[in-house]
């Protein structure tokens, strides 16, 4: 295989649900991170944080309510504090992957914001729920009190919601492209970056999740990457997901990936977004590339042997 530069977003079952968990999964994560590392790839890994920025976001929030009255969290910054805490577990296990298999190359994360636009009609429809769930009596008097967006979230209890903007553009993407040019691994737009805001000088925090596969796809776009790998717990894409006439594909052009999107055979919030990632990415540039497939099988999916992969 000749040398790719390739960006790997990681799903939810890269990562687990707690510290304990994380710290063990990542092990695994590792191996076909270095797998491609070691065919001789440029690697750029970006990660979701669903659970995590929820755990943290509520975590925060109980215990400013409680005795102990910790300050109260703001969202952004419990979407930085994701970052590095998943950060720190990745880094390490894929340095020490690496030293494993006698290969020396330097691993980091980046704490990475992401611009957003402000008049993103995102920002008038927020979608993504996160942290607590309430009752309908708390929820009003969260609404009233701290102008939280609350929604019923599938019969399970009321929830806060956040817009789901999308990214514009990577502030820290010289730094990013830099280390990867000087052969770093880089660990970059964590949970699809730390949503913010151009005002002046100044990049201001807003409370929204970005979804990381279209902050993946961006950043494969800024640093010119030749594939966009989507890792996550199916091995191929299906229409007709779940159904009796189920239909697992394997390669599939732009314009088929657009035609099974107006039917309808993704998820949203799931399946959808990669698939939108993954047919932009391909639609960007001759030549580029995009594979869905699931973590154990990343190894095969690469040389070609499973997985869906879109392209032109
Ligand atoms: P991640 O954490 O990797 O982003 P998600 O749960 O958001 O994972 O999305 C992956 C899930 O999407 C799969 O596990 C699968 O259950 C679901 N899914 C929805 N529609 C489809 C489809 N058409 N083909 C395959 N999987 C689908
Ligand atoms: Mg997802």
């Amino acid at each position: 295989m000749n040398k790719k530069k390739i960006v790997v977003a990681l799903g939810g079952n890269a990562l687990g649900k707690n510290p304990k968990e994380q710290l063990e999964l990542v092990k695994n994560t590792a191996k076909p991170i270095v797998d491609l590392i070691d065919a001789g790839n440029e690697v750029i890994i970006a990660h979701g944080n669903g659970p995590q920025v929820g755990m943290i976001n509520l975590g925060m929030e109980t215990s400013s309510k409680s005795e102990a009255k910790t300050p109260e969290m703001p969202f952004p910054e419990c979407g930085a504090m994701s970052q590095g805490y998943i950060g720190y577990h990745l880094q390490n296990a894929i340095r020490e992957e690496l030293l494993n298999r006698d290969m020396n190359i330097p691993v980091a994360t980046v704490v990475t914001q992401v611009i957003v636009n402000k008049n993103d009609p995102a920002f008038e429809n927020p979608t993504k729920p996160i942290g607590a769930f309430y009752t309908e009596e708390e929820a009003k008097k969260l609404e009233a009190k701290k102008g939280y967006n609350i929604k019923e979230d599938a019969g399970r209890g009321y929830r806060r919601v956040v817009p789901s903007p999308m990214p514009i553009d990577v502030a820290e993407k010289e730094t990013v492209r830099t280390l990867v040019d000087k052969g770093h691994i880089v660990i970059t737009v964590g949970g699809g970056g730390i949503p913010v805001v151009e005002e002046g000088n100044s990049l201001v925090g807003v409370p929204a999740v970005i979804d990381k596969d279209f902050a993946s796809e961006k950043i494969a776009e800024i640093l010119d990457a030749d594939y966009l790998i989507i890792l996550t717990a199916v091995e191929k894409v299906a229409i007709n997901f779940g159904k009796e006439n189920e239909e697992w594909l394997e390669k599939i052009s732009v314009e088929e990936a657009e035609t099974y999107i107006e039917q309808g055979h993704f998820a949203p919030g799931s399946m959808l977004p990669k698939i939108q990632a993954a047919l932009k990415f391909a639609n960007s540039k001759e030549g580029r590339k995009a594979l869905i497939t699931s973590l154990e099988k990343a190894a095969y999916g690469i040389e070609g042997r499973t997985g869906t992969l879109i392209s032109m």
